[in-house]
């Protein structure tokens, strides 16, 4: 019940497709006040990710209390980019390894339909430190369940809901992380586009200035994940 590169793809594939189709729903005489989940849970896998598994779990560039750490340890699975243990052994081996025939990400425009990782053996204290713990190493090797659950839950409350709550947001949450793959690793080492901070806000897009100063978790005034640390950490 992990989450693989072929279920992150198959999520890919299934959730994309749900924007429009949300956009069509809304269309045909949905309630706009269906956007509110959405907001909601977007912001959620965001900041799961961004301000979770990558700037705190993989960097430990700040600290919060473990109650903001199990939420966003679970909501960062919830968003199929892989439990915050694989997610913190991929970026940890990124950061070393970055932009040689070794980086695990395979960056470029076919992420965004194929997630593919080479594989990498490098052995983080991080991820060991990380399975110790009951909950992360449940999560890790558990993954699919909450995923199950959570959709299974929404859709026996209103099919509109597991549109709007859940496939809708994942399906954006994909399109942005695949067009970060894609614009944040250009020529051989990686870029800042601070322009995409106006054009597709709440990702991360300042990125060269990240590899140099991977032990900050402040990406600047226009980064929502920076905010949001800056009231959650102690
Ligand atoms: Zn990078
Ligand atoms: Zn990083």
């Amino acid at each position: 019940m992990q989450i693989t590169e072929r279920s992150q793809t198959a999520a890919a594939w299934l959730t994309m497709p749900a924007v429009p189709l949300a956009g069509w729903a809304l269309a045909d005489g949905a309630s706009a006040w269906w956007l509110l989940p959405s907001a909601l849970m977007y912001a959620a896998i965001y900041l799961a990710n961004t301000a979770g598994a990558h700037r705190l779990f993989s960097h430990r560039s700040y600290d919060c209390s473990d109650l903001w750490k199990r939420a966003m340890s679970l909501f960062c699975t919830l968003s199929m980019q892989g439990s915050v243990v694989s997610w913190a052994h991929v970026h940890v081996a990124h950061h070393a390894l970055a932009d040689t025939t070794e980086d695990p990400h395979v960056n470029g425009w076919g992420y965004m339909l194929n997630r593919r990782y080479r594989p990498v053996d490098l052995r983080s204290k991080i991820v060991a430190r990380l399975l110790q713990d009951p909950w992360h190493r449940w999560l890790h090797y558990h993954a699919l369940v909450p995923v199950l659950l959570l959709a299974a839950l929404m859709a026996a409350v209103d099919p509109l809901l597991l549109l709007f709550g859940y496939l809708a947001p994942l399906g954006y949450f994909f399109f942005v992380t695949g067009v970060h793959m894609a614009a944040c690793h250009r020529s051989g080492e990686p870029v800042n586009v601070p322009w995409m901070e106006i054009l597709l806000p709440m990702g991360e897009w300042r990125h060269r200035d990240h590899h140099d100063r991977p032990a900050s978790w402040d990406y600047g005034p226009w980064d929502f994940g920076s905010w949001f640390i800056r009231r959650i950490k102690r």
